[in-house]
């Protein structure tokens, strides 16, 4: 095998210790190095806006691997540094302390940074939740007294805050812009529903209505809503995305739309750059389009895929496979695997909506294309099988 002798893995979390197991699961003997912009070694992030938001878990407990595998790896970890700049011809990273980096072959794996509202900066009681820094910070307030909490945006993250905040007895407002919560992800009928756990659990939801500001002098008093409504708060979570980590690629030329943009195989355009996890834009042989996949497991298994293709020169493909995530909200553990778009179908398959244990098989032109569960993992895993891609090959070259 002609692979690479050396390989840069930019970003040091879940995506890049992923690429750096499977180059040497796949055989890679020579250098890899990491960059990571953290200070810490790869950690866990579902855990922090659950477990360790509550207490159940502390920081020790989300490490990615010990010292007996990273010793094994045997690939050196430069933390607290920024990669600033890429230029894919040479295969140079330049680093925020003046260092530049080359190696043969480069992993993109730069993750996503949480976005935020205008007028939050500098406001105190204002958080975002990505890290582990972010968590400890946002953990310390939200166990000082008694905070109202306010939380703008009833996504995921949003929706796992506001379930932990409540776990912890505080009082809980979820604002959200749209008519219905995760209508994207789950369609308008099934969005309802999982958002029906936040008033089931004595959390305020209001949908439909915007955030005009941030109000407070110093610190936080308050969201005042775009129809003049103000909601009194202690400490706001903004729970509003992510957006693709790529500002450092600026002008080294990579495709760049909403992510790096990738084929199935996680190649660039540019020969032995690959993109992996949040911040890769990759072809996506399930639906057939290219998409960011803001899910742990995308994040494990991508970096697989880049691995193969970096050491055999040759983009590789894995089968098409349902993206999968999951989500844990006030005791209830939400399962989803497939793709949605405006005018799938679900139907219940198993349980009932109203008792909140339920598994729904969404359909398209009569074909299964996405399955969603709340605490049935069972039937989940049953039906998760029966869903079928968009594109089951890709043509030939010729
Ligand atoms: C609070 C929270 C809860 C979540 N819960 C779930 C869940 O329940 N289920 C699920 O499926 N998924 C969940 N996710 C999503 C999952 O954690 C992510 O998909 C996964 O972390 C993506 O890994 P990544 O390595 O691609 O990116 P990231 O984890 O974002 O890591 C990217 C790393 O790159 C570093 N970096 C960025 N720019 C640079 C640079 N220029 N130079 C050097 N380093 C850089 C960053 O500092 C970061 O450490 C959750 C995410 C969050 C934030």
């Amino acid at each position: 095998m002609t692979g690479p002798r050396s390989v840069l893995v930019v970003g040091a979390s879940l995506a890049g210790l992923s690429a750096v197991r499977a180059l040497r699961e796949e055989g890679h003997e020579g250098a890899i190095t990491v960059v990571g912009e953290e200070r810490h070694l790869p950690y866990d992030r579902p855990p922090l806006s659950k477990q360790f938001l509550t207490g159940g878990l502390d920081a020790e407990a989300l490490a990615l691997g010990d010292a007996e595998e990273y010793q094994d790896l045997g690939a050196d970890w430069l933390l607290g540094v920024r990669a600033t700049r890429l230029d894919p011809a040479a295969r140079t990273v330049a680093l925020s302390d003046g260092r530049e980096l080359r190696a043969d072959a480069i992993v993109i794996a730069t993750g996503a940074t949480a976005r935020t509202l205008p007028g939050a900066q500098g406001l105190a009681g204002v958080h975002t939740l990505r890290t582990l820094d972010d968590a400890e910070a946002l953990r310390a307030e939200l166990t000082t007294g008694r905070p109202a909490v306010a939380v703008v945006g009833a996504g995921f993250v949003g929706a796992e805050v506001a379930s932990s905040a409540r776990a912890m007895g505080l009082d809980v407002t979820v604002i959200e812009a749209a008519e219905t919560p995760l209508e994207r992800a789950l369609g308008r009928e099934m969005g309802l529903v999982c958002a029906s756990l936040h008033a089931d659990h004595g959390v305020r939801l209001l949908c439909g209505v915007g955030v005009a500001a941030l109000e407070g002098t110093g610190r936080v008093t308050g969201v005042r809503l775009a129809d003049g409504r103000l909601v009194p708060a202690d400490v706001v979570v903004v729970g509003v995305g992510a957006r693709p980590a790529t500002d450092w690629l600026d002008g080294s030329g990579l495709r760049i739309d909403d992510g790096v943009v990738c084929d199935a195989g996680c190649a660039t355009d540019v020969p032995a750059v690959v993109a992996v996890g949040d911040v890769a834009s990759c072809l996506d042989l399930f639906t057939g389009g290219h998409a960011r996949v803001e899910h742990w497991t995308s994040a494990t298994e991508q970096p697989r895929t880049a691995a193969r293709t970096l050491l055999t020169g040759v983009s590789a493909p894995p089968p098409a496979a349902a993206p999968y995530f999951w989500s844990d909200q006030y005791r209830s553990r939400i399962q989803f695997a497939g793709h949605v778009r405006p005018g799938d179908v679900p139907q219940v398959e198993e349980g009932e909506l109203d008792s909140r244990r339920f598994t729904a098989v969404y359909r398209r032109e009569g074909r299964p294309v996405a399955v969603l569960a709340v605490d049935q993992a069972r039937v989940f895993a049953r039906l998760r099988r029966t869903l079928t891609p968009a594109v089951v090959a890709l043509p030939r070259p010729a």
